[in-house]
């Protein structure tokens, strides 16, 4: 057997060890019952440590030299062995004691935020936050420092950018979105958003989102959706596939909520099948992920031309909302209002709370921000940017779980996905100029196919900064996003 044939029987075994781990995960985050959670937190941890202790066995390096010598240069087969080396070393890298002290502090850390959370108290939390953002200045060093401490932490998440790249980005949008968000609250226009309020009848709402998602091309033979309280996309191989919803008194959470996981899922499903179970399969980063959650979310399900599709059937379902015509019900979904929450943003205001964020991780890491003074810096920005203040610490700085568990470097890829969405939509237009007219009918398919030829059947082979100039033609940027923000802003509120 060649050596590259012997490192893809080694890999499958390793990816049937995640796909495992991946199922216990959902199952944990939809079904499980309370209780379980000590014995599944137990079996996940035994998966976790097999699979890790695989990926970086002395076997596994060895194949890996011998497949490295084989793989033809610019073949698929010379990918996966990039990809593979990546990983390794990227787990290799940081000493097994170092995972383990961050995986207990995470494990403590989460407790210590529900807590300070709910006291609305940073201080109660602080110290916490201050250990551990010294182990990821470890896990920085470990890594390799570039031009920033942050460097090797976004890489993680988003191979090749760096802080540098998001400096720029941020530079880019962040005095004319700040412009554009006063200009709209200086014209005292409120969409009327009240009867997007209710009591949804579950049952209904779940087929309308999953006719919206079958529509516009998630596989639900491949595929399924559940609800959970956190939505999220998983998968267990390119034929399994599992999207979750919400059903919260807000209509569109689970609408815009199903299209945006839709749009994870629909990535992971156009991966080639013969790539299953090899690091080739899926999504290649996550912001190019995000690029497609986004897109179908925002761009597609948030147009005037979806709903001139969708309405009617909306209003089937729920006669409480034929007051809206389609107008005022696609002012009422795109609605601008500066918010204290991340998560409840719209698609304008959204990439000023990843801003916020991005300088406070930094500042934190590179040691310009005291841990103590953070509520304050969080404050001032949430002023500056925003032209809001937080009441209180709990929808300040302490309203996301992801530095309670040591994920830091990761958020701008939130915003990277915002971006590219409208790049790549821009590229997609200059091949097909009728979108309008295509979703008007209900027509998803040539845009389904546009995305999957040249995004979702590439899968993870080239990176991805690689695929978005051999998708869009340029490195990633910021114009497409600002232009589309001021075309349909201007037009949505009437701006000069
Ligand atoms: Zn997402």
């Amino acid at each position: 057997m060649s050596a590259l044939q012997a490192l893809k029987t080694k890999l499958a075994d390793i990816n049937a060890l995640e796909a495992a781990g991946a199922v216990l995960d959902w199952d944990q985050q939809t079904y499980m019952p309370p209780k379980a959670v000590e014995a599944r937190a137990r079996h996940a941890s035994v998966l976790g440590r097999l699979a890790h202790e695989m990926w970086t066995s002395d076997e596994l390096q060895t194949l890996l030299g011998r497949a490295e010598a084989e793989a033809e240069p610019g073949s698929v087969d010379a990918a996966l062995v990039r990809i593979v080396r990546r990983e390794t070393s990227l787990k290799t890298k940081i000493p097994a004691q170092l995972v383990e002290r961050k995986a207990q502090l995470a494990a403590l850390g989460h407790e210590v935020w529900v807590e300070a959370r709910a006291a609305s108290d940073f201080g109660k939390f602080a110290p916490t936050l201050a250990e551990m953002v010294d182990i990821v200045r470890e896990e920085a060093n470990c890594l390799g420092v570039g031009d920033s401490i942050y460097d090797p932490l976004l890489d993680q998440y988003e191979e090749g950018s760096t802080a540098a790249d998001v400096r720029t980005m941020f530079e880019t949008i962040k005095q004319p979105t700040v412009d554009l968000v006063r200009a709209i609250r200086e014209t005292n226009t409120q969409p009327d958003t009240g009867r997007l309020i209710g009591e949804w009848d579950q049952g209904r709402a779940s087929e309308f989102t999953l006719k919206v998602v079958q529509a516009i091309g998630f596989d639900l033979q491949r595929g399924r959706q559940d609800v959970a309280p956190h939505p999220f996309c998983t998968n267990f191989s390119v034929n399994d596939v599992r999207l979750t919803t919400r059903f919260k008194p807000y209509i569109g959470s689970a609408i815009f909520g199903s299209l945006h996981e839709a749009g994870h899922g629909m990535y992971e499903q156009g991966s080639p099948e013969e790539w299953d179970g090899t690091p080739l399969a899926g999504g290649v980063s996550l912001g190019v992920h995000e690029s497609q959650s986004r897109l179908w979310e925002n761009i597609v399900g948030r147009s005037r031309a979806f709903w001139e599709h969708f309405l009617p059937s909306l209003q089937g379902s729920f006669p409480e909302l034929d007051h809206y015509n389609l107008d005022s019900f696609y002012a009422a979904v795109n609605k601008v209002e500066p918010s204290l929450i991340r998560v409840e943003a719209d698609e304008l205001t959204y990439n000023l709370h990843i801003l916020l964020r991005f300088e406070i991780e930094l500042g934190m890491l590179e040691g310009t921000l005291a841990i103590k003074d953070l509520p304050e810096a969080w404050n001032e920005k949430m002023r500056e940017y925003l032209g809001i203040v937080p009441p209180n610490d709990a929808q300040g700085c302490l309203q996301d779980v992801h530095w309670s568990g040591g994920s830091i470097g990761y958020f701008p890829t939130y915003s990277m996905g915002n971006l590219l969405s409208y790049q790549i939509w821009a590229r997609l237009q200059q091949d097909i100029p009728n979108t309008d007219d295509l979703m008007a009918k209900g027509h998803f398919a040539p845009i389904f196919e546009w995305l999957r030829e040249r995004i979702y059947a590439q899968g993870s082979r080239y990176t991805p900064k690689d695929l978005v100039v051999r998708v869009t033609g340029k490195p990633m940027g910021a114009d497409d996003w600002m232009s589309g923000m001021k075309s349909k802003y201007s037009a949505l509120y009437r701006l000069a």
